[in-house]
């Protein structure tokens, strides 16, 4: 059998999935309470704030900064498909490897807000050097060191990340995507440590990093829970051998590796968070992690908005300029105006990490699903309103003789957004799974094929119990009363349009509960749909706020909010359309049949994609019998 299809089973993954997940929730959130019915503003509002020595902290800082990304050679990083020595050392000297770290370990200690507005400015210079520093600060070693390190590993760790070294974090392998059950890169208990022995795929920065953090399997024995745990490691351990460096459709820059793992002796005192936490730990992790990517689609956003405004006012055609044909002037407000949503989302989303009031694992997973999907349609735009140019790469242009802009390049790179740090199938599924928590929490017993009658019966009363609560909640509500939110201004109508559309999502889930029952877990496109919808209305609420919040400053603002709010309002409407009106099961048949071979008339006629290699690697574990490709970046304080 092929390695794609056997392992374990959909039940087993996920189980692996659900023991992963953080199932308590202590502290409020905005996203749980909106997918059940409740906009509740008071979480979000009033607009929160840093504190003036967090805001005098990242203004210098990112002052600081400034000046060093303005000499970024982007255009040498995509020509050579690497960033220089000079660039990393620079990066270091700014400490910009450390810059959400607290200063007692060297880092610069910025707030979340700041961290994402410098992310978004180094992103500018070239997608390359914004992707290492979150690859690298995210999810490498500075955040789950600070999360679950031991004060012993945060002393032995951390400085020396904020100093300059660049981190990994490995969990893919070939086998492993988005589904950790299959992970096989094993860690042997041996006298004071373990053994790693794998094969890991596509680590960001694996190729440069001096520490990354494993994620391996412990056998399960008698006296050891085991399971998947994450270790750190340091990179030039023996046995360890960088075998490929990844090449991608964008991201050039990037040092992406294939890292292979024989006999690696790692301590005992590496281990993160102990036995078996590793993937809570990753999860965990990125509750705030998720937040960087989006500071990138956001600096492409951004870029777009002033390419696109610059050429449409300029070029004309057909008599005027090609911003005032309305098939471009759709395009333009939907880039403007959604970028002003997506910069108000992530800078909430930052300000209530900070606050540390609100549980936000449900708010940054929507922050990473919407920007990542929406950056990629407004680059798409741009390629489209720039025409041919759109699809010349800067380069040529420039030989040309013209203004040289990325577009194409900007749309390679934000292509892996919508894939890696979750894709948005996953995403939608992990974030699918927190909004109906409450229903399968109860429900979940009636579908299980495994439960017991008596178990079923229990599970049908307490559904009922609930539901008789829960339902009289969703039928009426301030958005229903004229003149409510009048404190909104002009953007009350909007803000009354979210009250009652939050309770028409609900509604819609209790139906789609109703009609499935527990087989809603598996209408995925249904789910889909609805975690769309939240991440629309989440969307209209963060402009909404950031609007009112900076009204004095920005007056304009409230103009983009509203002309947003109207365009979410007609994508939202056909979205509930489809929850009802749609072609998944005549889809879902379709596939099948795909799958199955009975349309394969259609692939005639063309020179066929290579049938040559397996679909996905052996990666059989044992010595390397490649050049180990490491680069060695000089450490500027070294
Ligand atoms: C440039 C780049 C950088 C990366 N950096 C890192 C890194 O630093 N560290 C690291 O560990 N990994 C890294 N990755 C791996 C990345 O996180 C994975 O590519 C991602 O998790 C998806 O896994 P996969 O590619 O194996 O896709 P698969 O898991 O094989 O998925 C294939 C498709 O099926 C969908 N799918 C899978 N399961 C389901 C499901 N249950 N329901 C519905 N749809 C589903 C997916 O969304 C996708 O569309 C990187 C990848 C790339 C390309």
């Amino acid at each position: 059998m092929s390695p794609t299809t056997t392992g374990p089973t959909e039940r087993e993954a996920r189980k692996v999935a659900e023991a992963a997940r953080e199932t308590e929730w202590t502290r409020p959130s905005f996203g749980k309470e909106l997918f059940l019915g409740r906009l509740r503003l008071d979480l979000v509002d009033p607009w929160p704030s840093n504190s003036p020595e967090q805001v005098a902290a990242g203004e210098a800082y990112l002052e600081r900064l400034r000046p060093f990304v303005e000499s970024i050679d982007g255009a040498a990083i995509e020509r050579d498909a690497s960033i220089p020595d000079e660039v990393f050392a620079g990066l270091a000297e700014l400490g910009a490897f450390g810059m959400k770290l607290p200063t007692s370990y060297g880092g610069v200690g910025l707030s979340h807000l700041y961290y994402c507005k410098a992310l978004t400015l180094a992103g500018s210079a070239h997608a390359s050097v914004g992707t290492l520093l979150s690859a690298h600060q995210s999810i490498g070693v500075p955040q789950p060191v600070k999360m679950f390190g031991t004060e012993a590993q945060k002393q032995r760790f951390l400085p020396r990340v904020a100093g300059g070294e660049v981190s990994a974090f490995l969990l893919t392998e070939p086998d492993v995507g988005s589904d950790p059950a299959r992970l096989a890169t094993s860690a042997t208990p041996v006298e004071g440590g373990y053994l790693l022995n794998g094969v890991k795929l596509w680590a960001t920065n694996g190729t440069i990093a001096t520490l990354l953090v494993v994620m391996a399997r412990v056998p399960k024995t008698e006296d050891r829970r085991g399971g998947i745990t994450a270790f750190v490691v340091e990179a030039d351990s023996e046995g360890i051998t960088v075998e490929n460096r990844n090449a991608f459709m964008g991201l050039r820059g990037i040092e992406n590796s294939v890292t292979r793992f024989h006999d690696v002796f790692v301590p005992d005192e590496n281990v993160l968070g102990g036995e078996g936490r590793g993937l809570k730990i990753a999860l965990t992790t990125l509750n705030t992690g998720r937040l960087s990517l989006p500071a990138m689609c956001v600096a492409s956003a951004k870029w777009c908005v002033n390419a696109a405004r610059g050429w449409a006012a300029e070029r004309v055609q057909w008599g005027r300029p090609v911003g005032r044909h309305e098939a471009l002037a759709t395009k333009i407000s939907f880039i403007t105006a959604t970028t002003y949503a997506l910069e108000a989302m992530l800078d909430l989303c930052c300000l209530l990490a900070d606050d540390d009031e609100n549980d936000i694992r449900i708010e940054a997973a929507l922050l990473k699903l919407y920007t990542s999907e929406k950056a990629w349609t407004i680059a798409d735009d741009l390629v489209q309103i720039r025409g041919g140019r759109g699809f010349e790469t800067a380069e040529s242009q420039r030989d040309r003789g013209e203004r040289a802009l990325e577009a194409e390049q900007v749309l390679r790179d934000l292509r892996i957004m919508r894939i890696f740090e979750g894709s948005t199938e996953i995403m939608h599924l992990l974030i699918a799974r927190e909004a109906v928590d409450a229903h399968l929490a109860v429900a979940g017993d009636i579908i299980d094929p495994e439960a017991s009658r008596d178990d079923k019966i229990r599970a049908l009363a307490k559904a009922g119990a609930f539901y008789a609560g829960w339902l009289p909640t969703l039928v009426a509500g301030r958005g229903a009363v004229p003149n409510s939110f009048g404190d909104f201004g002009p953007l009350a109508g909007h803000v009354r349009y979210l009250e009652r559309t939050t309770r028409k999502l609900a509604r819609s889930i209790f139906y789609g509960m109703g009609r499935w029952q527990g087989g809603m877990e598996r209408k995925q496109a249904f789910l889909g749909r609805v975690v769309d919808i939240g991440a629309e209305l989440f969307a209209m609420t963060a402009a909404c706020l950031r609007a009112r919040a900076e009204r004095a400053e920005h007056p304009e603002g409230v103009d983009l909010a509203d002309l947003f709010c109207q365009q979410a309002r007609v994508r939202i409407g056909a979205l509930f359309t489809a929850l009802w009106e749609n072609t998944d099961d005549a889809d879902n048949a379709a596939t099948k049949q795909v799958l199955a071979g009975r349309f394969a008339f259609l692939e005639s006629g063309i020179k066929l994609p290579s049938a040559e290699g397996p679909w996905v690697s052996a990666a059989q574990p044992g010595p390397s019998s490649r050049p180990d490709l490491r680069r060695h970046v000089p450490h500027p304080r070294a």
